[in-house]
């Protein structure tokens, strides 16, 4: 008996001690802070994006992530009826080994603020999408530990809420010649789901990608990553035009996207930090890492 509960001592240290690629306090602390009341609702040209963009820079200059032309900050204009709006996407890279490059983004901006709603008007988009630039924030400063073969580009579009305009802006005005491009990783909506199951959309237009993720699938855990959303046949099950990585699949850039199938809180202002299953969220960007190491390692 004494050796057992000696052993299970052992093994709980362990745990408590084993060195984690993802800080889950900062993660749970990043996703907290996005989708608070703070933020008013983060959509494009609003007082509340500006505020997040302020603290979304902060935590690219904590990570020691490299910009491009002495700047984070990239605007762009988008037409939404009669009104002209301005967006700002915020970018910037890790180095790596060759010029070659991945790009990684999740969208911060969402809804903004519902006309006459009380007591709560803030769509707080906590999943929606404060979960996947929570997730970007925690890979770059994983990469910027452990220098990667390609060169990361971390951004975090705006304006996907009103049509994907962040992308489309991005992929017009790239910071390296498209040519160089070798995958688009996008995270969008990673942060809960009641049957602990994240879907990997991408592998049926881009079949060659599939032996980097079935480490992610292989190596078990508390969620399941599953492959799917992503045949022409399955109409607006189809997840392939439905976020920023469309815009790469556009140009034939070979594209992964992450997410969960919705749930009730989806685009409501009940998607609030309340509704993130912080275990989830942490093993969802665990598994996004391996799916991103192992790419990083076997793509030319
Ligand atoms: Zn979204």
């Amino acid at each position: 008996m004494k050796i057992v509960i000696h052993s299970l001592l052992l093994l709980l240290a362990a745990g408590t001690y084993a060195q984690s690629p993802i800080d889950s306090t900062q993660l749970i602390k990043d996703i907290q802070t996005l989708s608070s009341d703070k933020y008013e609702g983060r959509m494009a040209g609003t007082r509340g994006s500006r505020q997040a963009q302020f603290y979304l820079m902060g935590r690219f200059k904590d990570a020691g992530l490299s910009a491009y032309h002495n700047t984070y900050e990239y605007p762009f204009y988008f037409k939404q009826g009669e009104k002209q709006i301005m967006g700002t996407n915020l970018f910037g890279y890790i180095k790596g080994r060759s010029d070659a490059a991945i790009v990684v983004t999740a969208h911060y901006d969402h809804l903004g603020i519902k006309k006459g709603a009380t007591p709560d008007s803030i769509y707080n988009g906590a999943d929606d999408n404060a979960s996947g630039t929570g997730g970007l924030l925690a890979l770059m400063a994983y990469f910027k530990k452990n220098q990667p073969e390609h060169t990361l580009i971390f951004v975090a579009f705006d304006g996907e809420e009103e049509g994907l305009q962040g992308a489309k802006a991005f992929v017009k005005q790239p910071p390296v010649p498209v040519e160089r491009i070798v995958l688009n990783i996008n995270m969008d909506m990673i942060g809960r789901n009641d049957k602990n199951e994240l879907y990997v959309c991408g592998l049926t237009p881009y079949p060659e990608l599939k032996k980097y993720v079935d480490d992610a699938v292989s190596t078990g855990g508390a969620v399941k990553v599953l492959s799917g959303h992503d045949k022409k046949e399955e109409g607006s099950n189809n997840w392939i035009n439905q976020s920023d990585h469309y815009e790469f699949h556009k140009l034939k850039i070979p594209i992964l996207y992450f997410g969960v199938e919705d749930h009730p809180d989806y685009h409501q202002l009940s998607d609030e930090f309340s509704g993130i299953q912080p275990s989830f969220y942490y093993q969802s960007v665990l598994k996004v890492l391996t799916v991103l190491q192992s790419a990083d390692k076997g793509l030319k």
